[in-house]
Order: structure tokens, then C-alpha cells, then sequence
């Protein structure tokens, strides 16, 4: 470069520091089913997941992450909406039923893509949806301009299974049927890296929601990662791992393809899981997940169901570290569309918090006065967070008190001893409890449960 050159590149350099920074691509990576310790970055030893360990120590590892859901769908719609699914009654999971108006994402709901589509940003879905299996529910109904994936609850992971169930139904691109072809969570990394590198350079920055299946049931996995964890004795854990380190592969490829088409600087990369490893034990099938050092599991209001692994990496703009107030899956949306220059809609309440600010350290406190889960409707189960203190009640129990900050592990209810605290977070849950609404439809299997409780 002559002097000029340098001259000129200070002087932009200078004048518009946040030139190269400004409109992020984004890309938002969901893992399904994933134990809070079974990544690297999480303390694992026995799963080795080095493209996940890469992005976590790129960016800001949110300790105090959590969706807002302990299963499936209801965090999902949470997360593309911004607000707690509970607002419009999507707390269970839809069943797969093609021909229900009913059973999904309600249509008066504004999404994530919608809004970065407005804000003028080119928006893809690749992976599990099982936000309906209508057509009206498509994805490219809900704010996506492209879509490949699997359109249900879950998939089997290798082709050729003939069957009537949703984990059986062809893949789908843009609406239209397509065979699968391969490992699935290979597929959906090769997808995703396509994708990136269809749209890069592009001029018009983009978003992919890229939603693994992985590490969910049926436990199904390439035999060249199972070889490679021999290591592990017990064969559901073995499997299990072998499953997230093809999805840690494929995060890999994305990762790589960023990189080739200088791309990862400006992209913000988000990871969640949706919501903690489930323990099969109930089903005989043991429990191969590792939740540690949390108590509880997938469908739990204890940590363990909902407490998630949670990166933001954004190399252009954020300081590696870690971040340890309360944050939520629900703070994407306006974390997202806010960085788009778009707004979010002002007719309805939009629960999640502008994260930037709190990440870049431009503000301090909590982005959060008070968290809040429930499951099975409002005779359910209802869980509140406020700083250090959790409360938890169960569905016809009596409520428990955490010390979270010494308590990680809700070993120690302190309920008897708190009366006063239990009082007003129990209160808190009443207040929120306001601006919900029943479930609007039941999930499957919550519905064989209910019927099988009957029966005994
Ligand atoms: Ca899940």
C-alpha cells in the first residue's frame, strides 16, 4: 500500500469505526436435547467438540443462559417471537397434523424473520421446524425466504426408513418434498454452509436460523464417530456423543465457510440449546445425557431443564469472556432486530431485552428484573428467577426456594426458612401469570401421559 493508500485507510478507519461492523449477518445455531455439560466449553471431558469450543472462545459464554421452555416447540416459539409463548397459548408441542389450522405458531404472531426481512435482510431456515404442519405454518409463511429441513418434532438421521410417522416424512425444501440423501445433521451443516456461501458478498447482509435435530432421539449415529469414541463404555452415551460431535462438525463447516468468504468478523453467531439433556430413564433407556452440575432434566422447571449452553460471538464487535447475569432466549429478537435497524412490533409486549448493550458492557445491571417458566397451564407448573433466588412449584406441591448463587444444584429448599421471599415471588408468578393465556392446543405425548394417569 503507497502512503496515500494508508493515508486513506486511517482516515476511514478513523472517521467510521463502526463502518465494517454495522448490519451483521447472523446466524442462529439451536441444538435439540443437549445436556448442559456435554460440550467442551461446558466441562465435558469425554466429547470432544472442538468447532463449539472454537466459537465459545470467540465470543461471550453466557453462564446464566436459558430458553424459555424445558421441551421442544414452546422455547422455539419463544425464541422467533420475543415473547414468552405463554402470552398465545403455545406451551405444548404441536402434534403432526397436516391438515390443522390449529396446532402451531399462531399466525397473529410476528417473527424474528419478518422482521429482519423488513429491515431488509435475506432470511433462511435450515433444519427441524415443528412450529406446525400445515402449510400455513411453513416456514415460508412465517418470515423465511428459503427453507430446507425437516418439517416435524424430530427425524430419523439416516435415510431409506419407510413409515407413516413424522420422523419418516420427506425433507422439504421451499415447500416442495426432497429425498434425504445423508446423515441428516451432515445435511443440514452442508445446508448451512451453501447458504452461507451463496449470499456472501452479496451486498445484503443475512440471517440463518439453523436448527439441528441433533443430539435428539432416536439415537442414531455414524459408525466413523462411534469407532472414535470407544472410549465411552456405555452405548447410549456413546451414541449420544458421536451424535453431538457430528453436529459440532457441522457447526465446523459453517464456521469454515464464514471464514472463506470473510464473512466471520461481521456475523454475529448465536448458539443455544432448546432446552436441557433429557433423562430416559422412565423409558428404560437410561439417561445418557449429562446435566451436571444441574439438578433435573428436559421438561424440569430445575435448571437442568432449561438452563442452556448460550454463546454470542461477534468477532467485529464483542470482547471474548463470559457474561453471568440471567439472560433468555427471547432476548434475540430485539437483540437482532434492533442490530438490523428494524423495531420490534409495539402493538403487543415483547418480553426479551436489547442484549448489546449489557454484552458490550455500555450498561451494567441486570437485563432481567425477573425470569419466568411454566408448563402444563396455568394449574401447571411454574418456576420464577429473580437475582439469586429461584422458586420453583410443582403442580399440587408445595413451593421450593433456591439459593442459586451457593446452590446451583437446588439441593437445599429454603422455603420454610423464607417465607417472606417465597410470598412475593409467588406473587411475581401471579402478576405474570396475567399476561397469559391456557395452552391453545396439547402436545402428543403430554395427552398419552394424561390419559395413561387416568387409567391408574
Ligand atoms: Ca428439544
Amino acid at each position: 500500500m503507497n502512503r496515500l493508500g494508508i493515508l486513506l485507510s486511517l482516515v476511514l478507519t478513523t472517521a467510521f469505526p463502526a463502518l465494517s461492523a454495522d448490519r451483521p449477518n447472523m446466524l442462529l445455531i439451536v441444538a435439540d436435547d443437549l445436556g448442559y455439560h456435554d460440550l467442551g466449553f461446558q466441562g465435558a471431558r469425554d466429547i470432544p467438540t472442538p468447532s463449539l469450543d472454537r466459537l465459545a472462545a470467540s465470543g461471550i459464554r453466557c453462564t446464566h443462559g436459558y430458553v424459555s421452555h424445558s421441551f421442544c416447540s414452546p422455547t422455539r416459539a419463544g425464541l422467533l417471537t420475543g415473547r414468552y409463548q405463554h402470552r398465545f397459548g403455545h406451551e405444548n408441542n404441536p402434534a403432526w397434523l397436516p391438515e390443522s389450522t390449529h396446532d402451531g405458531l399462531p399466525l397473529d404472531q410476528v417473527t424474528l424473520p419478518e422482521l429482519l426481512k423488513k429491515a431488509g435482510y435475506r432470511t433462511g431456515a435450515v433444519g427441524k421446524w415443528h412450529l406446525g404442519a400445515h402449510p400455513q405454518f411453513h416456514p415460508m409463511k412465517r418470515g423465511f425466504d428459503e427453507y430446507f429441513g425437516a418439517l416435524g418434532g424430530g427425524h430419523e438421521y439416516f435415510p431409506g426408513k419407510k413409515g407413516s410417522s413424522e420422523y419418516t416424512i420427506p425433507l422439504n425444501r421451499n415447500g416442495v418434498d426432497e429425498p434425504q440423501t445423508g446423515y441428516l445433521t451432515g445435511q443440514f451443516g452442508d445446508e448451512a454452509a451453501a447458504f452461507v456461501k451463496r449470499h456472501a458478498g452479496r451486498g445484503t447482509p443475512w440471517m440463518l436460523y439453523l436448527a439441528f435435530n441433533a443430539p435428539h432421539t432416536p439415537l442414531q449415529a455414524p459408525e466413523r464417530w462411534l469407532q472414535k469414541l470407544a472410549h465411552i463404555p456405555d452405548i447410549n452415551r456413546r451414541t449420544y456423543a458421536a451424535m453431538v460431535c457430528a453436529m459440532d462438525e457441522a457447526v465446523g463447516h459453517v464456521l469454515d465457510q464464514l471464514q472463506a468468504t470473510s464473512q466471520r468478523d461481521n456475523t454475529i453467531v448465536l448458539f443455544v440449546s432448546d432446552n436441557g439433556g433429557p433423562n430416559l430413564s422412565f423409558r428404560g433407556i437410561g439417561n445418557f445425557t449429562d446435566n451436571s452440575p444441574l439438578r433435573g432434566a428436559k421438561g424440569d422447571l430445575y435448571e437442568g431443564g432449561m438452563r442452556v449452553p448460550f454463546l454470542v460471538s461477534w468477532p467485529a464487535r464483542l470482547k471474548p469472556g463470559t457474561y453471568e447475569q440471567p439472560v433468555i432466549a427471547l432476548d434475540f429478537l430485539p437483540t437482532l432486530v434492533s442490530l438490523a435497524g428494524g423495531s420490534p412490533p409495539q402493538d403487543r409486549v415483547i418480553d426479551g431485552v436489547d442484549l448489546m448493550p449489557f454484552l458490550t458492557g455500555e450498561k451494567q445491571g441486570a437485563p432481567h428484573e425477573r425470569l419466568f417458566w411454566r408448563t402444563q397451564g396455568p394449574q401447571g407448573n411454574h418456576a420464577v428467577r429473580q437475582g439469586q433466588w429461584k422458586l420453583v412449584r410443582k403442580a399440587g406441591s408445595a413451593p421450593e426456594l433456591y439459593d442459586l448463587a451457593s446452590d446451583v444444584g437446588e439441593s437445599s429448599d429454603l422455603a420454610s426458612e423464607q417465607p417472606a421471599r417465597v410470598q412475593e415471588l409467588q406473587a411475581a408468578i401471579a402478576e405474570w401469570e396475567k399476561g397469559t393465556i391456557p395452552p391453545i392446543f396439547q402436545s402428543p405425548r403430554t395427552n398419552k401421559k394424561a390419559v395413561k394417569q387416568k387409567k391408574n
